[in-house]
């Protein structure tokens, strides 16, 4: 009994370990490649900026999933053996594996790309990993958490970019000149890209400049173009019908025209709270793999919604 339940396991087995081993073996089979693990796709678009052919990427957060709550997989955790560098923005399950993944892989350099920029704390109406879910705000005072959507704000990716080629050039010296020359050009795109921003947010009249949002991942973009950015979600959940009416009332009173929402969320309350505005839904991934259409796309949706 046991013997054929063993034997009609086999197949299985031998298919499941193929398809495990194509997974991990990806990253191993590298030609000569350096293998550089980010968790959110944003990351990975930088840093094949700067690293260009000579770098092969692994993204640890899919597309669709919470970055904020994720754990690595153990097939990625595996994978991970083989990363020279871990690009890490300070998401909450970074921190938290930090010393597994650099217990587990020696030769990893793990890079805080956050380190150096000017940080806003994690907006309000964000799930605070940190502290319990139900504990009320304001009873407990600590603001260790920094916003990690750090990726938004195009002046923020111009220094991180600067640190991505540095790290790249530590572990790569001898393509050196090659990472500083994908640099130079990356920041170039970098300029163009917040000049045409500044451009679209500057025409959007001042009292016009307020959007909500389901997730709060766009506190840099705010901060940076002169927006106001309001979390229709509270502490990571939807808000309770009175908070959502004061909510409504508050960006009424603003002038708000713009809800965004990420593609992976209902858009039923956005839509019946557009209504109640008057405002427009703009599409907005924070996580989108394309970094540039992206923000090129959400400042659109932001411009279109004036009109
Ligand atoms: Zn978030």
């Amino acid at each position: 009994m046991r013997k054929k339940l063993m034997l009609s396991l086999v197949p299985v087995l031998a298919a499941l370990a193929c398809w495990t081993s194509l997974a991990v073996a990806a990253p191993a089979a590298t030609d000569g490649k350096l293998q550089v693990a980010v968790g959110v796709a944003p990351v990975e678009y930088f840093a094949k900026k700067i690293g260009g052919e000579f770098i092969q990427t692994m993204v640890l957060v899919p597309a669709g999933a919470d970055a904020h709550t994720y754990e690595p997989k153990p097939s990625q955790m595996r994978a991970l053996s083989g990363a020279v560098l871990y690009l890490s923005v300070g998401l909450e399950f970074e921190q938290a594996w930090e010393p597994r993944l650099k217990g587990a892989n020696k030769k990893l350099a793990f890079v805080h790309l956050e380190q150096g920029l000017a940080l806003l704390p994690m907006p309000e109406g964000h799930e605070d990993h940190h502290r319990g879910k139900l504990e009320p705000k304001g009873k407990h005072e600590h603001h260790d958490e920094a916003d990690p959507h750090l990726w938004v704000s195009p002046a923020q990716v111009r220094q991180m970019a600067l640190r991505i080629a540095e790290a790249l050039t530590r572990v790569d010296p001898a393509h050196a000149k090659v990472f500083v020359a994908n640099l130079a050009a990356f920041q170039k795109e970098i300029d163009a890209l917040d000049a045409e921003l500044r451009a679209v947010f500057v025409a959007v009249p001042a009292d016009r400049r307020s959007f909500l949002v389901f997730h709060p991942a766009w506190g840099y973009l705010a901060r940076d173009y002169g927006l106001t950015q309001t979390a229709i979600e509270f502490e990571g959940k939807e808000p309770s019908p009175r908070r959502l009416a004061a909510i409504v009332a508050q960006a009424k009173a603003r002038g708000t025209r713009v809800i965004f929402v990420q593609p992976q969320m209902s858009r039923r309350t956005a839509e019946s709270i557009a209504q109640a505005l008057g405002a427009r839904v703009v599409v907005a991934d924070p996580l989108a793999a394309d970094w540039a259409v992206n923000l090129r796309s959400v400042a659109a949706g932001f411009r279109d919604a004036l009109r």
